[in-house]
């Protein structure tokens, strides 16, 4: 049983699909006109992890991240750039997609991008406008916030703020009925891109884009809508109350928001200027450190980031890879096939390793936890599983290692130009062609494989079973 922390009730509640063994899943994804910067690589790595979960326990996901490829920030990168708006989204989406992979985030089932989507956005809008949710002034339409009666559910605190005239999030302006109404179309200024309406020649707002493209890739009501926190108001606000609105069905029945990645103990964002990309993060450290690094802690608790901790969580995962290969190697070696007794009587902990994880992970997604059983099986495996063990105990507790390594996507071969960015195929092939040196008698050239291999922070060994290798 999941049970998924709720922030329209704030409690923890159990998870129950819209249908059974599938789930909906919308992520609101990002406007595509600069790399992404670590935190943003936060919300990819959480929810593509709770998608992996699900799917691991048989749900079928129907994953959907929309790119944002209209927006005043791409129009005036564009201008600045000397490009078109087209071309920097091109780019960009791209860009995002090749640092998704890097990371181990899985593609979205769909990723639909807002300028192909106008008709859906169109048609929502008049819905809201037929049913007096909405009115148009000089070109622009506006939501009436005033005509949903239950705007304001998902954040309720930040709009007592808002009322107490403390928060800048809303644009004040002369022609809304209400100062908490937010536009659903805005009619284009000069050399803007533009599409036709019933209102002007002009683009939509932000939030109408999300909920036109949940509704026709996933359906009035959904599972799960994830994002990170600062989009709890105005987004995700709005967005219920266009959904709601229109379609008159409750529209996510779990919201899901990450926590920030700090530095400082402050949000990391573009507009601080306190943000390192995730491409110079992932090259300094690796990319799969990255994903380590977020799940090393719960995603509803902020994380801080620094150069310390991204090198102890390179440490930690440099443990669990070095088991994965200790185990390879003792798997591929043993010559042992009839299991022990005492062996017999180990595997009986096995259960109880992926018992707990599961339990973890269940738990509102608790990577943290679900690591330190990682670690703890690590420390199983390194104690029992290794030279002299047999095959099949080694093989069962590998299979173990691998399933639930799997689960977070943790050990995979990433692109990166760290120094030991090589993967186990690629030392493997390194290994034997020290061996074929050897065996050649050219000592050298044996020498200068083990030499590049150290330098690229691989320290190899010979044993009675062959050579290992080992990550330091
Ligand atoms: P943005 O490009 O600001 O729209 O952000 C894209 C996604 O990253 C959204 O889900 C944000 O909530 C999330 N995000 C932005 N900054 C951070 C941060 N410092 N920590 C965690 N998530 C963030
Ligand atoms: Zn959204």
């Amino acid at each position: 049983m999941i049970k998924i922390y709720n922030t329209l009730t704030k409690q923890k509640e159990q998870f129950n699909p819209v249908e059974e063994n599938k789930v909906r899943m919308y992520v609101c994804g990002p406007t595509v006109y600069n790399l992404i910067h670590i935190g943003n690589a936060r919300p990819y790595i959480i929810f593509d992890t709770v998608r992996r979960y699900f799917e691991s326990i048989g749900y079928d996901v129907n994953y959907v991240q929309n790119f944002t490829d209209v927006d005043d920030k791409i129009i005036k990168k564009a201008n600045e750039e000397g490009k078109t708006t087209d071309q920097i989204v091109t780019y960009y989406i791209e860009e995002t997609l090749k640092d998704a992979k890097n990371l181990n985030v899985n593609r979205a089932t769909h990723h639909p991008r807002v300028t192909e989507e106008m008709d859906g956005i169109i048609k929502m809008i008049q819905i809201l406008i037929d049913k007096g949710l909405a009115y148009e002034v000089n070109g622009t339409v506006y939501y009436n916030t005033s005509a949903f009666s239950q705007y304001g559910k998902l954040s309720k605190k930040v709009l007592e703020e808002l009322e107490a005239g403390r928060s800048e999030r809303v644009e004040i302006t002369e022609e809304k009925k209400n100062q908490m109404d937010f536009v659903l179309w805005k009619p284009k200024k000069e050399g803007e891109p533009f599409w036709e309406s019933p209102w002007s020649n002009g683009r939509p707002g932000w939030h109408i884009e999300c909920s036109a493209m949940a509704k026709k890739y996933l359906g009035d009501t959904i599972d799960i809508h994830a994002g990170g926190e600062d989009l709890v108001f105005p987004h995700h606000e709005n967005e219920i109350a266009q959904s709601e609105g229109a379609n008159e069905a409750p529209f996510s029945n779990y919201w899901m928001h990450n926590s920030f990645l700090n530095i400082d103990n402050k949000k990391m964002s573009k507009s601080l200027g306190n943000f390192k990309t995730l491409r110079e993060v992932g090259e300094a450290f690796g990319y799969d450190t990255v994903r380590f690094f977020m799940l090393s802690a719960h995603y509803r608790s902020p994380l801080n980031f620094s150069g310390e901790l991204m090198e102890a969580a390179k440490n930690g995962l440099d443990r669990i890879k070095n088991a994965k290969t200790t185990l390879e190697f003792a798997k591929s070696h043993s010559k042992e096939e009839q299991i022990t007794n005492e062996e017999l009587k180990l595997l009986e902990e096995l259960p109880n390793f992926e018992a707990r994880f599961h339990e973890a992970m269940q738990d509102d997604f608790n990577t943290a936890d679900a690591l330190s059983i990682i670690f703890e099986l690590v420390k199983f495996a390194n104690s029992y599983a290794k030279e002299g063990a047999t095959q099949p105990f080694i093989l069962k507790v590998y299979e173990l290692f691998i399933k639930l390594t799997d689960i977070l996507g943790i050990l995979y071969t990433h692109q990166s130009s760290r120094q030991d960015g090589l993967t186990d195929e690629q030392i493997q092939e390194y290994i034997e062609k020290r061996t074929q040196a050897k065996k050649a008698k050219d000592f050298k050239e044996a020498d200068r494989v083990r030499e590049f291999l150290k330098d690229n922070g691989i320290i190899i060994e010979d044993t009675r079973e062959g050579v290992r290798f080992k990550r330091v």
